[in-house]
């Protein structure tokens, strides 16, 4: 049906590719790029039966990916490098005229900042040359937005709260690690904490609020609201969200080695001079800790990670919905090699890759993930390893 360029080759990319490949219909020809080609080579070597081609390129040289994207002609970029190369990719993609799809908002490397405004900026542009780009389709942003456009779609004539809840139950035996990239994490969970509410931005110190949740099959996990780059495409895409939080789960142990990585400076973003050299130090630490696609081995557990929705149905009753997907990491590990982590990640950018080929998400713009039609997709989460859960009129807890 169509050609793929899959640009990164992490826990992720590895993920996106052993799932494509499988699907030989769908996705004829596979390519994967990235900054250290013998990591693709080692991914397509697993993978196997020369499904996959593979090719070295930096991501953050637009000339030599206008080249790259030229010679192999993708029908799709499927870009699950860094938040770092997503501007680079997209400029990539219209100068070439191909689609764009991608798992994390553009996050400028000297500022620990992530918003859409970059990437919405290029609106105009993908609609006019007719290309449709695809913004945050991993699970959070990704599944998550798309449980939402479910619920909108066949629960709720309006929509009050929305509580995203990520809950990683699982136990990679290491004292300390990351389940994606460190240096994207540590930033991520380290900044201040905000949700929307009332029609305005609260800001709290980070991790402020907290409280324990009850994940299906798990039990209670202390929860702590975060800011997540979801909610704001959300609140503007559902106008009748009253409130919108993202509620993550951290273990004491976790917590307490990032607030020393903090108090030590180890989380600085800004380049200091070791011995002559200019090192930024949270790049340093990333250098040293366990590589996020290589922790699956002894991964044990589950991740949860669903919507929360109290709002007004269809009949015009007040419902409370609770839209879930539970993953194991061991089967993860066993499908892909990689921890659970990386697959709720790569599987939903498969999907949303195929949803393009097949014509169902191709519109000339920029979007987001919930402003495609969220049925073929919640379809194939079921059928291809991310199966789903409802709850309707349950407590919800928060
Ligand atoms: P990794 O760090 O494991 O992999 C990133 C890959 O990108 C590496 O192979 C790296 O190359 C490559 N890369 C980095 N810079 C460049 C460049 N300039 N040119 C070419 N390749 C480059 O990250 P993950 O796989 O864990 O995460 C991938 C993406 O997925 C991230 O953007 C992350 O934010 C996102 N993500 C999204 C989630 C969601 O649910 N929406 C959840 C988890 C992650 P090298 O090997 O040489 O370093």
């Amino acid at each position: 049906m169509g050609k793929v360029l899959v640009i990164g080759a992490g826990g992720v990319g590895t993920v996106v590719v052993s799932k494509m490949a499988s699907l030989p219909d769908v996705f004829t020809d596979i390519m994967l790029a990235s900054r250290t080609k013998s990591k693709c080579d080692a991914i397509a070597g697993r993978i196997g039966g020369n499904r996959v081609q593979t090719a070295q390129v930096d991501a953050d040289n637009v000339p030599e990916l206008v080249q790259l994207i030229k010679s192999f002609k993708p029908d799709i970029v499927v870009n699950v490098a860094l938040p770092y190369q997503d501007l680079h990719i997209m400029d990539a993609c219209l100068e070439t005229g191909v689609a764009y799809l991608d798992t994390a908002n553009y996050e400028p490397p000297e500022e620990a900042k992530f918003e859409y405004s970059w990437q919405w900026a290029y609106e105009d542009r993908y609609r006019n040359a007719g290309l449709t780009a695809i913004l945050g389709c991993g699970f959070d942003p990704g599944v998550t937005s798309i449980f939402t456009a479910y619920a909108a779609k066949h629960h709720f004539k309006e929509i009050h709260y929305l509580d995203i809840v990520d809950c990683n139950a699982g136990d990679h035996g290491k004292p300390f690690a990351t389940n994606f990239n460190p240096e994207i994490n540590i930033r991520e969970v380290t900044q201040k904490g905000k949700y929307w509410e009332n029609g305005k931005w609260v800001v709290t110190e980070p991790h402020e609020i907290h409280k324990p949740l009850t994940y299906p099959g798990i039990g209670p996990k202390e929860s702590y609201v975060i800011y997540h780059e979801e909610l704001e495409s959300l609140v503007k895409n559902y106008p009748t969200i009253r409130r919108a939080r993202f509620w993550m789960t951290f273990g004491q142990e976790y917590l307490t080695h990032l607030r020393v990585i903090q108090n030590i400076g180890m989380a600085r973003i800004d380049p200091i001079i070791y011995n002559g050299v200019e090192i930024v130090p949270i790049q340093f630490l990333k250098a040293v800790l366990p590589n996020p696609g290589d922790l699956g081995e002894n991964y044990k557990g589950w991740t949860s990670i669903g919507c929360r929705i109290k709002g007004i149905s269809k009949e015009g009753k007040e419902r409370t919905y609770y839209i879930w997907n539970n993953c194991s990491h061991e089967e993860a590990y066993r499908e892909t090699g990689t921890q659970g982590v990386s697959y709720t990640t790569g599987v939903p950018a498969a999907i949303g890759a195929m949803m393009y080929l097949k014509g169902l998400w191709k519109k000339p713009g920029v979007w987001n993930v919930e402003q495609f039609d969220p049925d073929p997709f919640m379809a194939e989460l079921n059928r291809l390893g991310l199966p789903w859960h409802e709850q309707f009129d349950a407590d919800l807890e928060v």
